[in-house]
């Protein structure tokens, strides 16, 4: 008896040890790969009522974000804004596309060929105008963005179609102002 108590206590506490070194292991892959890394990785997500987001958007804003509409093309602020800056959610301030991805694709929309951290975005099926599209929303507000087309110039082959009514701009002139205040 004595000795199988003592059995126990030992295997208990090579469990114990098992488990540590396992948690040790678990932690390093994760500062390896990235994972719970500070910075905009952890998304808290925003909720609002109708009402607020009626308050806070413009009709227009609010009938592309939260209404999942489209400008009309070659309308928008940022179609043909190429300064150097950052594109942010127009409803939460989400940090969505730097200028340098931004090109010049003539569809009319904001085009970017790269996201700046895909966490930041959600990617869905939209099958809302007969063909199967990719809805880009934010991950924060859940606000519609626009759409992903596989259309884009190399490396990514990709086109991000954002309305410019979905985007916040905020240059690198002002952001370097906001810093020497
Ligand atoms: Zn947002």
């Amino acid at each position: 008896m004595k000795r199988n108590s003592v059995k126990e206590l030992v295997s208990g506490k090579m469990k114990k040890i098992v488990l540590i070194i396992h948690t040790i292991i678990l932690f390093l892959l994760m500062s390896i790969f990235g994972f719970g890394q500070s910075g905009d990785s952890t998304i808290i997500k925003m909720t609002k009522t109708n009402e607020d987001w009626k308050m806070q958007l413009t009709p227009l804003q609010y009938n592309i974000l939260r209404e999942s509409g489209t400008e009309r093309p070659f309308t928008g602020k940022y179609e043909s804004n190429f300064e150097p800056g950052k594109y942010h959610c127009a409803a939460c301030g989400n940090f969505l596309f730097k200028s340098d991805k931004k090109y010049h694709s003539g569809c009319g929309w904001p085009s970017f060929s790269d996201i700046e951290a895909k966490q930041n975005i959600v990617l869905l099926e939209d099958k809302s105008i007969g063909m199967l599209r990719t809805e880009v929303r934010c991950a924060k507000c859940d606000g519609h963005l626009g759409h992903l087309f596989k259309d884009g110039p190399p490396p990514t082959g990709l086109r991000y179609c954002i309305n410019s009514a979905a985007l916040q701009f905020i240059s690198d002139k002002e952001t370097k102002k906001e810093a020497e205040k």
